[in-house]
């Protein structure tokens, strides 16, 4: 009998390390995002969301030269589906509002390296722009058929930056209106998305499943819709280096780092350099 006792504790014990071992052995992935808006040539532009064309070509030299590798969207779902292999030091590229300049100055120094990224388009914004045919690096933002042209040379993938809810204003982005009860919110949110993959779809602009929030407003409730609506990721601006064990939920509060005018590639990359 004390045999038998010992037996199953040790057999206990032996269990508890095998799974303890199985454990440590799944794959984390630490995935830093820069976050960037517009590049302008015209330094009286320059602040902290618009950065000159010298600073964004010191950022992809410097990441470039430390072995960072970048991944978009696609290849993080498909990392989570067990279809992509993450490169040692893995980082994404995001823009934010779909200005021309990301494809007129960033990507082709990002093609010229090697680097992909995404870009989130305001579908409003897109249609604006299809209208009054402006298309200046400096001024303008993308059009619809500059979108479709962007998502098709594959450098830069596109995903949602909403139809028109990139309003500064109160309530600010997806942000809920004060008194609107969760019906409300959830009818407005989701006719604004629709939208926007409707106007997508009627332009043959190709997207990722995936939303940038305006401003970073989000809530637990906005997760939620975008879920139900097929969403397969949400970008914030929470300045943090995500930490990615595999599960699918962990992908609605990507942490971003917006990369402001006036500092080296050093000094703002030094604290992903720290983590690895
Ligand atoms: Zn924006």
């Amino acid at each position: 009998m004390k045999y038998l006792k010992i037996f199953i504790l040790a057999f206990m014990l032996a269990s508890l390390f095998f799974l303890e071992g199985n454990c440590a052995e799944k794959e984390t992935v630490t995935l830093p995002i820069v976050m960037y808006h517009h590049i302008s040539n015209d330094p009286s532009k320059w602040n902290k969301y618009v950065i000159s064309i010298e600073e964004f070509r010191a950022d992809m030299e410097y990441l470039y030269s430390k072995g960072f590798e970048s991944i978009n969207f696609s290849q993080l779902l498909a990392w989570q589906k067990g279809e992509f292999d993450m490169p040692e030091k893995p980082f994404m590229i995001s823009f934010d509002d779909g200005f021309t300049s990301t494809a007129a100055y960033a990507e082709p120094i990002m093609k010229e390296l090697g680097f992909n990224g995404i870009a989130a388009i305001i579908g409003s914004v897109c249609d604006e722009f299809s209208q009054n045919g402006e298309n200046d690096a400096e001024l303008s933002s993308l059009s619809w058929e500059e979108a479709v042209k962007m998502a098709e040379r594959g450098t830069i993938e596109l995903q949602c930056h909403t139809w028109n809810l990139h309003k500064n204003t109160n309530p600010i982005g997806c942000s809920k209106r004060k008194g609107e009860s969760s019906e409300e919110y959830r009818y407005r949110i989701s006719s604004d998305l629709s939208k926007f993959l409707s106007g997508c779809r009627e332009n043959g602009v190709e997207v990722a499943m995936s939303i940038a929030y305006p401003f970073g407003a989000y809530n637990e409730e906005i997760s939620d819709i975008v879920m139900d609506m097929g969403f397969l990721g949400a970008f914030t601006c929470t300045e943090e280096i995500n930490v990615l064990t595999g599960e699918p939920k962990e992908l609605y509060y990507l942490g971003r780092f917006n990369r402001p005018h006036g500092i080296s590639s050093e000094n703002f990359f030094k604290k992903w350099e720290n983590n690895y």
